[in-house]
């Protein structure tokens, strides 16, 4: 919709979705209320060669936060700030994909819904689909003529929503290249007991180490399931983990359960509970105030796990006991062996290679053609990263592609 609003300033853009309506995933972000930007953006927020290639950089410059901002707002747009990231004064996604619509309509962009675009090819003089509506089941070559053509089809996440991974198969069509995609912003899969039917949140700090080396740091409210970690936390690691798995090599994580106390403060909470010879005749006690009671179980289970080999736990814990307990509190490790599917991922990881691309946003060595979104091979963290890139990538490539 972007890339369609910013080329109708120059020229007669038409559009095809194959759903009903543009924008249909749009209206599931942030939860129904669309966290369309974040306070802060960097490039240190995303990765990916198109990262990498310097050219999220290029459009940052051009088309930065502060831009996007301003355009909503031209659009009519209220918006306001909640935890770092802007959302619609409304609240609902919806008002955002309707402004959106809305500037469609008003700039005489011809929307085409329920139509499949299956093929792309270039002639001498232009680009000509091949298209199937999805309703009649009409389908073959469309007869017009387009000069440019740009493709903003995403990538595999949340499938259900149109975005099938199309992108990719255009682009191996014109011999541009793709890095396998993989689901990121998704659940980790642990086989360890401490992930089981009794789930919790936490505050917490997470270190992933892969091969055994330091690969990522997160901070947030931890979620525990019986197949193993969620929540943002989590999600923000969850690319870098299904990179590494398909690699073959080994993914842990290290939750610090107590991220703004040290090890020497936590061993002296735990020494202060056992003084004055006070026993922990029931462990739980020896947490009190410490963790949530449901925390306290799965914590007090890991602990007789891995430092009493799952035996009953000490009644008076020594202080070699004690500093081992505090040690685990701060540094608690569990195997991950997977991720979350594309079903229940929020983005892809991989896509159009940043060497098949030009920092216009146009594939290098077809002129005239363009992509932007989720199907480059880019993907920033939890918190309206994501659609910044897709809304300021759209626009460029809008911007871009419709100069004479
Ligand atoms: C549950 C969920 C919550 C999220 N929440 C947030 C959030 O709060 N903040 C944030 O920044 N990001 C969020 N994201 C990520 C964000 O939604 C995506 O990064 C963004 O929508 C990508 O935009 P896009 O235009 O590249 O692709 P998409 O939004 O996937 O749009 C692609 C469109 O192309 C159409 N299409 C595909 N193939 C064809 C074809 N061959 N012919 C015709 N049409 C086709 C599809 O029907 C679809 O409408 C969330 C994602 C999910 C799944």
């Amino acid at each position: 919709m972007m890339a369609a609003i910013a080329a109708s300033e120059r020229a007669r853009v038409t559009l095809f979705d194959k759903n009903e309506f543009p924008g249909r995933k749009l209206l599931q972000t942030g939860n129904g209320k669309c966290n369309f930007l974040n306070v802060s953006v960097s490039e240190h927020d995303y990765r990916g060669s198109v990262r990498d290639c310097g050219i999220f950089g290029d459009v940052y410059k051009n088309y930065g936060p502060e831009f996007l901002l301003e355009l909503f707002s031209s659009f009519g747009l209220l918006y306001h700030i909640k935890n770092n990231g802007y959302y619609p004064r409304s609240d609902s996604s919806g008002s955002v994909n309707d402004i959106l619509i809305l500037e469609l309509k008003n700039r005489g962009v011809s929307f085409h819904p329920l139509t499949l675009v299956k093929k792309i090819e270039r002639e001498e003089d232009g680009f000509f689909l091949t298209l199937c509506h999805l309703k009649s089941g009409k389908k073959g070559r469309d007869e017009r003529k387009y000069d440019t053509v740009i493709i903003t089809t995403g990538g595999m996440a949340a499938p259900k929503t149109g975005s099938t991974g199309d992108a990719w198969y255009f682009a191996k069509n014109f011999g541009l290249q793709v890095e396998e995609p993989l689901p990121a912003l998704t659940r980790l899969l642990s086989e360890d007991p401490f992930f089981n039917d009794n789930p919790v949140r936490a505050e917490v700090k997470i270190t992933l180490f892969i091969d055994g080396v330091p690969s990522g740091v997160s901070k947030g409210e931890l979620q525990t399931g019986s197949s193993g970690p969620s929540g943002i936390c989590v999600f923000d690691l969850s690319g870098r983990v299904a990179k590494a798995l398909k690699a073959g090599k080994k993914s842990r994580i290290e939750v610090d359960l107590l991220p703004e106390y040290s090890e020497d403060q936590v061993l002296s909470m735990l020494k202060k509970r056992l003084s004055g010879g006070n026993s922990c005749e029931n462990p739980v006690s020896l947490f009190t105030g410490i963790f949530s009671e449901r925390l306290t179980v799965n914590v007090i289970n890991k602990i007789s796990e891995e430092l009493f080999s799952g035996q009953e736990f000490p009644k008076k814990p020594d202080d070699k006991e004690l500093y081992n307990i505090a040690r685990l509190i701060k540094n608690m490790g569990f195997s991950i062996y997977g991720t979350g599917d594309f079903n229940s991922a929020q983005v892809t990881s991989g896509g159009i290679k940043g060497e098949s691309i030009n920092p216009d946003l146009s594939a290098k060595g077809i002129p005239g053609l363009y992509f932007a979104g989720e199907c480059l091979d880019i993907d920033g963290n939890c918190g309206g990263y994501n659609l910044y890139w897709a809304f300021a990538s759209g626009y460029a490539a809008g911007d871009k592609g419709s100069k004479p």
